[in-house]
């Protein structure tokens, strides 16, 4: 073990977020202290974390903090998108660095690849061509965070990793219908469908592209092996193998929640990128393997949306 956290000061920046709540959950397991930031700290503002980390001396840092949202929040609101995931990274990493932390985790998403990269994505496939125009804005984002993270190893030595996760879902995940992600949104619409005795669910897009999909508690005991055992320049994605299409992807949520109802696919919204699964290989090799399957995660997203929402 590189990294042992027994004993550790371990800072989860984005805490409230469904990522945050996830590690914190898993490493209440751990014999650590777990340190969050009031809402009161910006983490676009330099000078507040800082000061933050100044007063706090964290010994590991976390990053799950970032503006994020789905295929059209994405895509209408580029300037948050960038502006915000740029100095999140930037201050964080920094911040990081004078505190002379003794390792950092940056978190980024599988749409920091090529929108044509080889499926499934290899970690070389970074950089070696054009990037899904409807995230471009984030990927941009998270790829200079990996890129700050090789660099403060280079220059300054600091043990900063990268991990990119697959498309996540889970407990306290965004169900507001326009900034949300795919699994989230069908959640309430067929939740809202069923309610009512709608017929019918609105599905965008054709329903043919293909998603791999992971429950944000594997990625959250992913993200502690990778604390623990993990010191490299590459990031290392973290992948499911589990890959459904978009139309399969509403047909198992509608069984799951018991709606007998049509679907109906909106072929005005975008379809994003037509195939994005990640190649897991290389953490796998390392030693770690997910654990939930997509039908049991679904049953507990679905658990989390009803009692918080209905
Ligand atoms: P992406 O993986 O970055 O494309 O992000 P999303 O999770 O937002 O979308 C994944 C796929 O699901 C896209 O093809 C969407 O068009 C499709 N999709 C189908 N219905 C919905 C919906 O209600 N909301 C969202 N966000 N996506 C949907």
């Amino acid at each position: 073990m590189i990294f042992p956290l027994s004993g550790r000061r371990i800072y989860v920046a984005g805490d409230r977020g469904m990522v945050g709540q996830a590690l914190i959950r898993r490493l209440a397991r751990e014999d650590c202290q777990i340190l969050t930031a009031p809402r009161s700290i910006d983490l676009r503002e330099q000078a507040s974390v800082r000061g933050w980390f100044a007063d706090n001396a964290p010994e590991a840092v976390i990053i799950a903090a970032a503006r994020v949202g789905g295929i059209k929040a994405n895509d209408s609101r580029p300037a948050e998108f960038l502006y915000d995931n740029l100095m999140i990274e930037a201050n964080l990493i920094e911040a990081a660095r004078q505190q002379q932390c003794a390792k950092l985790l940056f978190l980024g998403s599988s749409c920091i690849y090529p929108r044509m990269a080889p499926q499934p994505i290899a970690e070389e496939s970074l950089m070696t061509g054009p990037l899904e125009p409807t995230n471009q804005w984030y990927a941009a984002a998270k790829i200079a965070g990996i890129m700050l993270c090789q660099a403060y190893r280079r220059q300054y030595g600091c043990d900063f990793i990268s991990a990119m996760p697959t498309n996540l879902y889970g407990p306290g995940d965004n169900y507001d219908l326009d900034g949300s992600h795919v699994i989230p949104a069908l959640i309430r619409k067929t939740a809202a469908a069923q309610a009512a005795g709608d017929e019918t669910v609105v599905v965008w897009g054709t329903g043919k592209p293909l998603r791999e999909f992971m429950h944000v508690d594997d990625l959250a005991d992913a993200c502690v092996f990778l604390l623990r055992n993990y010191s490299d320049e590459s990031h290392v994605n973290v992948g499911s193998g589990q890959e459904i299409s978009i139309a399969d992807l509403a047909a198992l949520i509608a069984g799951i929640a018991g709606f007998g109802g049509r679907m109906e696919f909106d072929t005005t919204k975008p379809d994003g990128t037509p195939r994005k699964i990640m190649d897991g290989t290389r953490l796998q090799a390392m030693g770690w393997m997910p654990s939930i399957s997509l039908r049991d995660g679904l049953i507990d997203a679905l658990r989390d949306y009803r009692a918080r929402f209905e």
